[in-house]
């Protein structure tokens, strides 16, 4: 899990950024990217429910079960290295299994005392601005076409050495954005007072620098000097 204490004196006093997005939008990315421009901790939230997932499959439950996926949620800090993570049955699991209420609110307050940390902290996630941490300074709604999201995954388990196919990549994100905009506890949505942006025709240089200004932006309407 991509998480490291750090202090804040970027700006003085406590950030709080949310950062949500579909898969494979750059969100961690960027989220990484603001945390180390800010020195600010950074939580990555779909890797607990990664983590779940893995546990489920490990012990072969099914995600099926709601039941089962929570008791998946017990012992989940010990796998956060695991190469197995971002692989895709993982990916599937996690999405599955994240639209479970209970798997929701075992995980809810790890998240929510990360954000309330002293000097502040960068959360990426689905629901990051609408649920975990409403009241962030600033909030960012990261996106991408779909097919531009489908080329980044293929790329990126192409690197990793796993196997890829465009089209079944393509079929697959679009089936987990369905499921994480269709369900019913704390969907993928764009919080109101979210900045988006769209990271389709950007590089990744373009994008953490666009975040940057964004969220710079967010902190002065809310504090100006
Ligand atoms: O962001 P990532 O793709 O690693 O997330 C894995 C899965 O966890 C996603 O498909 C999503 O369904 C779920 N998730 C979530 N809420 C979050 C973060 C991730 O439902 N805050």
């Amino acid at each position: 899990m991509n998480e490291h204490a750090a202090s804040n004196d970027a700006v003085g006093g406590r950030i709080l950024i949310a950062v949500d997005g579909p898969a494979a939008s750059g969100k961690g990315t960027i989220a990484r990217s603001l945390a180390d421009h800010f020195k600010l901790p950074h939580m990555d939230t779909g890797a607990l429910y990664r983590a779940v997932a893995l546990n489920l499959w490990r012990w072969g439950g099914d995600p099926k079960s709601e039941f089962e996926a929570v008791r998946a949620c017990d012992d989940i800090g010990s796998n956060g290295d695991d190469p197995e993570l971002r692989s895709e049955p993982v990916s599937k699991i996690a999405s599955v299994i994240s639209a479970y209420p209970m798997v929701r609110s075992a995980l809810f307050e790890r998240q929510r005392a990360f954000a309330a940390q002293p000097g502040g902290a960068v959360l990426d996630g689905r629901d990051i601005g609408t649920v975990i941490a409403p009241s962030a300074d600033a909030k960012l709604f990261v996106t991408a076409s779909a097919q531009v999201r489908a080329q980044r995954r293929v790329r990126e388990l192409l690197e990793r050495g796993m196997p890829a196919r465009f089209a079944e990549v393509l079929l697959d994100l679009k089936a987990r954005d369905e499921r994480d905009t269709g369900r019913g506890a704390a969907p993928l949505a764009r919080a109101d007072d979210a900045a988006l942006l769209d990271t389709s025709e950007m590089s990744v240089e373009q994008a953490v620098a666009q975040a940057v200004r964004l969220v710079e932006a967010r902190l002065s309407e809310r504090h100006p000097r």
